[in-house]
């Protein structure tokens, strides 16, 4: 177990200056909260953040990153809260610590291929500091580190995770060593067979090499040296999971994987490196098709380096990478690198010269045609115009930013969005139009007889979401369209005492079809229905000219447009729906602003009363639609209003001028005097809209000796 007297060696050997006290507290505290814990090993718990906290220190990283890497499993497993960390820790390592604990909550259900990609986007987007990323790669290293104390099973769905999610992450934030190392401990536990064969046969290549090794390294040093190039020569061999993943790709046996064997040649310049990959080509015959520039044109990761791979004496191919000790520092720790001490400057922590930096990588993307590039996940820490969710089993979702429950419902499937009424978040009740934020476990609730509503088109941002809502709307408004238009026809049909099923058959109605411009004769139908023909028009080609008498069509709204979004000449609105006819219900005579409610009535459209209409109520539920009032209609509408007042002279006169004077219509006036010597009068008048009905009721209360005014319902 590392002490804490190592790490802080190795932070002064590295940054002499450092404050040691932030970390020296961070470890007292550690070991204080976490006493009497105990890992799986039997160790003390303690012995886990130190070791995280150790693995920080081997990428050089600040004391803020150290200190975190200490405190990390605080927040999660002893009573630490925020508040104590931000307080005896600032703000910084508190908010990391946060950070880490936030990835740990997450319980992904699985990390098959399909979902892996979402995830790893989730976990870069929940980062908003790449310092809690390099903590949880640390903290998954050490943990499979000491994977053996875990049970079979549990080995085998970390070790999957860790291939799936945490070494691909490390490879993109370019840290090699440790995705070499996940990789390696993973594989030993997810293919177990394949992992000894393979490292058996390494370590057999190796001894029986070693010779050859050293001979070839000689032979570089001495090029190197003649060309007067100071140069440190490392010989070494592929990983196991890469000779694997090789032999996988390639189709190979063992034997037949090339370039196990590889040199790297650590320069002081870039000209030292073209340089020394000149020498090397004139001396051994370079393979075609094997020499990369990764200087030149930089992995997205930001590795460069020059790669080439030559035949050396004994005909064996051998690879050999030439870069300058700066490159080789980020081949090695990647993005880490940006938080290494630097003499000139200190410690770089500008987060803006990290996104700089990974800017670059963005920029850069256009050269890098592969999808699974690093470039993607960076993008969502620059632009944020993602959204990574939960669904109730574990499965990730990504949406665009600003994302609603009904986006969500309807990536799912189109009916859960069809029949989707309301959602929880994390268990909690949301409305409809709720953005979603990452991370959040997002369940839908529905029902199977609810249908989409317009006003979600008001809020969607899915392009999928808004046209399944649209499709479902314009297959709703034919229906009832289709519907409508049929009892029109059949009533009118009635009375001419024809069958509406048999004339459909006819010859004459295919002329109908034909002769009013349409396709079909359900399209005929739905035209009734939407207001665009009238059945009289259709009636015309069914019966002889002289049996046909004036009919007044009963029709109130007629829209000319088969334009959806056009809202109707009445004003009123089927939820959901346009283009149906409708007419008013004399009963109640609803103004714009009440409260109605729709019903189908036989030949007639859709009749609209006010919701406390007793006509209505009686009606048969079935037929009841819902409906609502357009803004801003310009129409006028009728309403009795009656007024009690004491018989007084001049009274009727001021009721009237008082009518007039809020822009209202006087359409029939009654009065009636009664014995109590006050009197009752009953007025009809035009208004806009229930609005405007109350400013005349206002001002007709406020008329001297009147007594009561009330709107008559029905
Ligand atoms: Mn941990």
């Amino acid at each position: 177990m590392i002490r804490i007297t190592d790490i802080l060696d190795r932070i002064s050997v590295y940054h002499p200056e450092a404050d040691l006290d932030l970390v020296e507290r961070a470890y007292i505290y550690t070991a204080r909260v976490h006493e009497g814990q105990v890992r799986l090993s039997g160790e003390p718990y303690l012995s886990h953040p130190l070791e995280v906290a150790g693995l920080l220190t081997e990428l050089k990283l600040d004391t803020v990153s150290v200190a975190a890497g200490l405190l990390h499993d605080t927040l999660e497993d002893t009573g630490a809260t925020m508040e104590d960390l931000t307080q005896l820790f600032g703000k910084p390592v508190a908010h990391i610590v946060e950070g880490v604990t936030k990835l740990s909550l997450l319980s992904f259900r699985s990390s098959e291929a399909r979902q892996a990609e979402s995830i790893r986007k989730m976990i870069l987007a929940m980062a908003d500091d790449i310092r809690v990323i390099l903590i949880k790669l640390c903290d998954r290293l050490h943990n499979m580190r000491t994977l053996q104390f875990q049970s079979e099973k549990k080995q085998i769905k970390i070790a999957q995770e860790t291939l799936d999610i945490y070494a691909p992450l490390a490879s993109r934030l370019g840290i090699h060593w440790i995705k070499v190392e996940l990789e390696d401990i993973a594989f030993k536990y997810f293919f177990p067979n394949q992992y000894h064969e393979i490292s058996n046969q390494v370590a057999k290549k190796r001894d029986e090499q070693q010779e050859h090794v050293d001979k070839i390294k000689k032979v570089i040093e001495t090029m190197m040296a003649e060309a007067n190039l100071p140069c440190k020569v490392m010989g070494r061999h592929k990983h196991s999971y890469g000779i694997y993943q090789k032999m996988m790709k390639q189709g190979v046996d063992f034997d037949e994987v090339y370039d196990i064997l590889a040199f790297r040649i650590i320069l002081d310049t870039v000209p030292q490196c073209y340089q020394a990959v000149g020498i090397i080509h004139s001396v051994w015959k370079p393979i075609a098709k094997r020499f990369k520039d990764f200087i030149g044109i930089p992995k997205p990761n930001m590795y460069q380096s020059l790669h080439t791979t030559v035949i050396v004496p004994l005909g064996e191919r051998v690879e050999i990478q030439l870069r300058t000790k700066k490159m080789d520092r980020i081949a090695r720790d990647g993005i880490a690198a940006h938080w290494q001490y630097k003499e000139k400057g200190g410690f770089d922590q500008d987060t803006g010269a990290v996104f700089a930096w990974l800017r670059k990588l963005v920029e850069e993307q256009k050269d890098y045609k592969d999808p699974d590039e690093f470039m993607e996940n960076v993008r969502i820490e620059l632009f944020p115009d993602e959204v990574y969710l939960f669904s109730p089993r574990g499965d990730v979702l990504a949406l665009p930013k600003g994302a609603t429950p009904v986006d969500f419902a309807y990536s799912i499937h189109t009916e859960v969005g069809n029949q989707c009424t309301g959602a929880k978040v994390d268990g909690r009740m949301v409305p409809l139009k709720y953005e979603l934020k990452t991370g959040q476990r997002v369940e839908i609730i529905t029902s199977p007889r609810h249908k989409p509503s317009k006003d979600w088109l008001n809020f969607v941002k899915t392009p999928r979401a808004r046209s399944r809502v649209r499709q479902h709307i314009k297959a709703e408004e034919r229906k009832w369209s289709l519907a409508l238009g049929r009892e029109m026809c059949e009533k009118l049909l009635r009375k001419h005492n024809m069958s509406f099923n048999k004339s459909l058959k006819s010859d004459e109605f295919e002329a109908a079809v034909q002769g009013l411009g349409y396709k079909t004769a359900d399209d005929l139908i739905a035209g009734v229905g939407y207001g665009k023909v009238t059945p009289l028009q259709i009636v015309r080609y069914l019966l002889p000219k002289t049996e046909i008498t004036d009919e007044k069509e009963t029709v109130v709204t007629k829209s000319k447009e088969p334009d959806a979004r056009k809202r109707p000449k009445s004003g009123i609105l089927l939820k959901g729906i346009d283009n149906v006819l409708v007419r008013f219900a004399k009963c109640c005579n609803p103004l714009p602003g009440d409260p109605v409610v729709g019903y189908i009535t036989r030949g007639q459209g859709v009749t609209v009363h006010r919701t406390i209409c007793h006509h209505a109520l009686d009606m048969d539920p079935e037929r009841r639609i819902e409906l609502e009032w357009a803004p801003e209609t310009k129409e006028s509408y009728p309403v009795r209003i009656h007024v009690l007042c004491d018989d007084k002279m001049g009274v009727l006169a001021s009721l009237t001028a008082s009518i007039s004077q809020d822009e209202a219509n006087i359409l029939d006036a009654a009065v009636n005097t009664r014995i109590d010597k006050r009197a009752d009068c009953y007025f009809t008048i035009s208004v806009s809209g229930a609005d405007h009905l109350e400013n005349v009721i206002r001002s007709v209360k406020k008329i001297r000796h009147v007594i009561m005014v009330t709107r008559v319902a029905t």
